[in-house]
């Protein structure tokens, strides 16, 4: 194991909860599909896999069973050490005890916590409300489950300030700064300096991650590894390659945040590592 300092979490989220075969042929839907692009992924250089399941209509969805078999096929993956990171957010609107289920039951060792509520894409409200919010915490350390805090707005750092200090959180925190999402804070390198300000305030100690989604990918991409972040990239955030090119897959992602992080100098972190910087060991 080399300088963790110069080492950077790739993260995948191959899935998510929005695009469609007809947005884009190419995400993958069902669990085996699921489990064989992050297979793909990892051997590209992802550490960490952040997983959404779909229904059998290809909906946004929190079916357990979905769950398990993506779980049990990247389990029974015996050279495939990448980190399990399960969404509790797999859509709107979704029963709170349906998105609590995967993490309890399968025990990855992260899932997402989401913190705070926030109008999604101006359609929706994504709600997060602050019973759950401690009860995900609580179960989440009752399972040793790390929560990634998912950030849409500096408001969250502080919401996760809120419970780091009444101990429904744990330090030290892991954030995901989600930017360039309607409904949350724009994708700027502006921005992300002021985030990782806010969350220096809150938690020092933390380490963090960085994706944006849209026209601006590229820009918190640089910029989260030029300030010393990791990154996220995937068909969650983005089906787009470049403008006007449909990814062929989650790989070809995976694979450019690889080149850009050792262009600067930089190492990607094996699972093993990310487990290192994580504090997952
Ligand atoms: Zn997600």
């Amino acid at each position: 194991m080399g300088d963790l300092k110069k080492k950077r979490i790739i993260t995948v989220a191959t899935t998510g909860a929005w695009p469609t075969k007809e947005n884009t042929p190419n995400v993958p839907i069902e669990p085996e599909e699921i489990a064989e692009e992050v297979y793909n992924c990892w051997k590209e250089g992802a550490a960490v896999a952040h997983i959404h399941v779909r229904n059998d209509e290809g909906k946004a969805a929190m079916e357990f069973a979905k769950f398990e078999k993506v779980v049990s096929l990247l389990r029974a993956k015996e050279d495939c050490d990448i980190v399990l990171n399960l969404t509790t957010s797999g859509g709107i609107g979704l029963k709170e005890d349906d998105r609590i289920k995967p993490f309890y039951e399968l025990k990855p060792e992260m899932a997402s916590y989401d913190c705070g509520t926030m109008n999604w894409l101006h359609t929706s409200v994504f709600e997060n409300n602050p019973a759950f919010l401690e009860r995900l915490g609580t179960l989440m350390q009752e399972v040793n489950v790390k929560p990634e805090i998912e950030v849409f707005d500096p408001g969250m750092i502080y919401n996760a300030q809120y419970y780091l200090k009444k101990g429904i959180l744990k330090g030290p925190l892991h954030f995901q700064f989600c930017m360039g999402c309607a409904g949350g804070i724009a994708a700027s390198t502006k921005n992300l300096v002021f985030m990782h300000d806010c969350m220096m305030e809150v938690a020092p100690d933390s380490t963090w991650s960085a994706f944006g989604v849209g026209a601006r990918a590229m820009e918190i991409l640089y910029a989260a590894v030029a300030m010393g972040g990791n990154v996220r990239v995937g068909m969650e955030d983005n089906v787009l390659y470049k403008k006007g090119v449909i990814a062929e897959n989650n790989m070809v992602f995976v694979a450019r945040a690889k080149r850009i992080i050792e262009e600067f100098g930089l190492e990607i972190a094996t699972p093993a590592e990310a487990r290192e910087i994580l504090g997952l060991v």
